[in-house]
């Protein structure tokens, strides 16, 4: 590696190359990985380390062995990050890269739900605070919400939130009985049944393919729906040579990088805009992101009780997901119900 010499320069003063060449230089450093979702700006993921969606971010985070994690993600997976390995010093380039899912779910509401239906079992989607992964039972994904709901025996009744499309969908393919807390992703809810059917009439050899955060109307025309990593898999395996994708426009670079000689086309919103991206997201910048290493912050911190709190459902996702039938069984013995009044009253 050639000495650098613009350690102390402001980022604005840098170039794109030379905040990469720092970035890496960094990594170095202070023995870091980087973790990119597939939402992240191209150019973010091609200089991740790993990249992929919550359940694999979240898997992949808890074997770093490295000193640091830097996030490249929004809040609730950084957090996630740091519940899941608590020994690293997690970095998020921008505190500000939220999720309106998470924000849809305060802990205060979320506790009265629980409290307004002890009986019920809550599967809460990982996009969410770790305040209210704390006061649920399961954690999920995406990828993980069919395969762990299908493992918990039909009569228990399930409180599932904070997304109601993705909630309505393994609803309608597990056939249980679930209660849906009314949040919705404000990127996939916007996408257009109208434009998509439009689309679809000028390439009618397009598979349209979609995320289950979408709603229903938007669903029912996917000829796929899957997770983030799902839908990626899908369009390598497939002989199709054109996909409308409906899901955050990112995963588009790794659809166009793993499939070169398929065409991708972004399934349009109702907003007016050609594809769909998240703001949140994007508060991440390759600038932020270089910031963030060479000042070592924002860093993320989790108070030890609440991550105590916090980690146990996500670990229940992980043995759900990936173990069998007596795995989720012990998962389960373990969770009281109806769920305890003491814990309504937990100090969060
Ligand atoms: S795409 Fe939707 S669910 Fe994902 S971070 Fe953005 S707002 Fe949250």
């Amino acid at each position: 590696m050639p000495e650098i010499t613009i350690d102390m320069a402001p980022a604005a003063a840098m170039d794109e190359v030379s905040m990469v060449r720092e970035i890496l230089r960094l990594k170095e450093e202070m023995n870091a990985v980087i973790l990119a979702h597939y939402y992240q700006d191209s150019i973010i993921q091609d200089i991740a380390d790993i990249r992929g969606d919550s359940y694999e971010l979240s898997r992949r985070a808890r074997e770093v062995d490295a000193d640091v994690i830097v996030f490249a993600g929004v809040h609730f997976m950084a957090e996630t990050a740091k519940i899941l390995n608590p020994g690293k010093t997690v970095l998020l380039p921008d505190l500000n890269a939220g999720c309106s899912l998470a924000e849809s779910a305060p802990a205060h509401l979320f506790r009265r739900f629980r409290a307004m239906h002890p009986d019920h079992l809550a599967v809460t989607y990982i996009n969410c605070t770790a305040e209210v992964k704390a006061l649920s039972d399961i954690i999920c994904t995406s990828s993980s919400a069919e395969a762990i709901l299908e493992k918990i025996p039909a009569e228990i009744p399930i409180l599932f939130s904070p997304d109601k499309n993705l909630g309505a969908y393994v609803r309608g393919k597990t056939g249980r009985q679930m209660l849906l807390w009314q949040g919705v992703c404000t990127v996939h809810e916007q996408f257009s049944e109208e434009l998509i059917r439009e689309l679809r009439a000028q390439h009618p050899e397009a598979e349209v393919i979609a995320h289950p955060e979408c709603e229903g109307a938007v669903l029912r025309q996917a000829d796929f729906i899957g997770s983030t990593s799902a839908l990626l898999q899908y369009v390598v395996d497939r002989p199709a040579t054109r996909f409308i994708v409906a899901t955050e426009a990112g995963i588009m670079h790794q659809m166009q990088k793993r499939a070169p000689e398929k065409e991708f086309i972004a399934a349009p919103p109702n907003n007016g805009c050609a594809c769909n991206v998240c703001d949140y997201m994007k508060v991440n910048t390759l600038e932020k992101l270089y910031l963030c290493m060479r000042d070592r912050t924002p860093e993320i911190v989790v108070p030890e009780d609440m991550r105590l709190r916090a980690l146990r459902p996500i670990e229940r996702m992980l043995e759900m997901a990936q173990g069998d039938e007596e795995a989720a069984r012990r998962v389960l013995a373990e969770i009281p119900l109806p769920w305890k009044d003491a814990a309504i009253g937990m100090d969060l």
